[in-house]
């Protein structure tokens, strides 16, 4: 079995599960439980939250954990257009975002808010002029990912920045799901930022947004105590001491796993450019090496992806959030052209992934290729 989709989903890490299962038995007590037991639990908790905010550079309070990606996305945009809709209702926004952003600002839409896209430049950044032009008094979020799910483009999060500086009102969302761990995320310039544990080798389940301490939100979720006043219910300690290992993990061993990656992503791309019926839509200079999206002219990606699975080869097509059959909003975008945002594939890797998978994908897709010529 070859997986190629770890931007999907990850395995989780083996020392991550243990780290769930003892603190699951030690630490059982509700944190919020007025009686030692519970004092322990929610001192271990307040521990783990300060190594986590060390890892990322931020302080403690500025974390709110949460379900996942899905749920932070929907925190950070919701939760930033109740506290500030006052000042006014204009939202800025990607082709290239996730589901769960063009979900709430879909919901946004219906409820007044309105939303522009900002272009991209042909190789797949943010055009930071257009987002200039579309920048108004009453702007009040940007939502961009540091790395989209399907392209893996990696956004110049500073460049951004400055630009949105015109707007005083205008906050920064960033969706750091593909990036955190991967790639250098530059937490300054930031206002909020999203990421998921299961992207990490960590467990389903547990999440964050990270919300610098001067800004307010709305809850989406309402209750009783917990780790923060922007997100009730029971803290999941055992998941949050599980999402802290796959952190350290993946933050200790990022560079390497970033060069190995790095090399194997160009193997596949020497291998597969000769073939003038595969467009290579991941621009080589900005993109993740974690993630490499391809078309396939007049071929049907999906069939590409059933033959590549007889041998046991996992790729997608899009991202797994996405409807299936329907064109690529990401590569849609970038090239204006339907018939190749419909045969997307996507390739995405890991410092798991070995170069003897990498050369059997090769050689597979290869045969697959002639195969459906
Ligand atoms: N944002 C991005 C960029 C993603 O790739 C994903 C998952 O594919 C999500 C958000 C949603 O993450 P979760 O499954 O943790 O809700």
């Amino acid at each position: 079995m070859i997986y190629l989709d770890y931007a999907a989903d990850t395995p989780v890490c083996q020392e991550v599960l243990k780290t769930f299962n003892e603190v699951s038995i030690k630490y059982f007590a509700n944190p919020n439980a007025n009686h030692a037991l519970g004092r322990v639990a929610k001192a271990y908790i307040e521990q783990t939250t300060k190594e986590i905010a060390e890892l990322l550079n931020i302080k403690p309070e500025e974390l709110i954990y949460t379900s996942g990606a899905t749920e932070a996305n929907n925190l950070a945009i919701k939760g930033v257009a109740e506290q500030y809709g006052r000042k006014g209702k204009h939202i800025i926004t990607s082709y290239l975002e996730h589901s769960s952003i063009t979900g709430p600002l879909s919901y946004l839409q219906e409820k007044g808010f309105e939303v522009d896209f900002v272009r991209i430049l042909p190789n797949g950044q943010i055009d930071l002029e257009h987002l200039k032009e579309l920048l108004r008094a009453d702007t009040i979020l940007a939502s961009f990912a540091a790395v989209d799910s399907e392209l893996g483009i990696i956004q110049d999060l500073k460049a951004i920045k400055e630009v949105l500086k015109a707007a005083p009102n205008c906050l920064l969302h960033v969706d750091a799901t593909q990036a955190i761990g991967k790639v250098d995320v530059n937490l300054d310039c930031i206002d909020l930022m999203t990421f998921t544990a299961h992207k990490l080798y960590g467990i389903h389940g547990i999440g964050a947004l990270v919300k610098k301490e001067k800004i307010y939100l709305t809850p989406v979720i309402h209750g009783g105590l917990s780790t923060t006043a922007f997100r009730s219910g029971t803290p999941t300690l055992a998941l949050i001491a599980s999402m802290k290992k796959a952190l350290e993990l993946a933050l200790s061993g990022q560079n390497a796993a970033y060069e190995k990656v790095s090399s194997l992503n160009k193997q596949i791309r020497e291998a597969l450019t000769p073939y003038p019926e595969i467009l290579i839509n991941s621009d080589e200079k900005v993109a993740s090496p974690y993630i490499l999206n391809i078309s396939l002219k007049g071929m049907k990606a999906s069939i590409m992806q059933q033959k590549l699975e007889e041998k046991e080869i996992y790729i997608s097509t899009k991202s797994a959030c996405v409807t299936p059959n329907t064109p690529s909003r990401p590569v849609l975008a970038l090239s204006n052209d339907r018939k190749r945002a419909l045969s997307t594939l996507r390739i995405s890797l890991s410092h798991l992934t070995t170069q003897d998978e990498v050369n059997t994908f090769v050689e597979a897709f290869k045969a697959c290729y002639e195969e459906m010529k």
